[in-house]
């Protein structure tokens, strides 16, 4: 029986996106209008998406 232990990973935060180039997203903290704003970049081709399920 497969069981989920409660160790599972549940709605983990340390989720990792892959752009179509193969690169690893990563999330930046930029400030624009002084106001913080989190953009998912990759790292090797450095685009930018707002969000790393753009990626896709
Ligand atoms: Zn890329």
């Amino acid at each position: 029986m497969a069981q989920v232990s409660k160790n599972a990973r549940t709605g983990s935060s340390t989720q990792r996106f892959y752009c179509s180039c193969g690169g690893e997203i990563k999330m930046k903290t930029i400030f624009e209008n002084s106001k913080v704003r989190t953009i998912a970049e990759c790292e090797k081709c450095k685009r930018v998406e707002r969000r790393p399920s753009d990626f896709k």
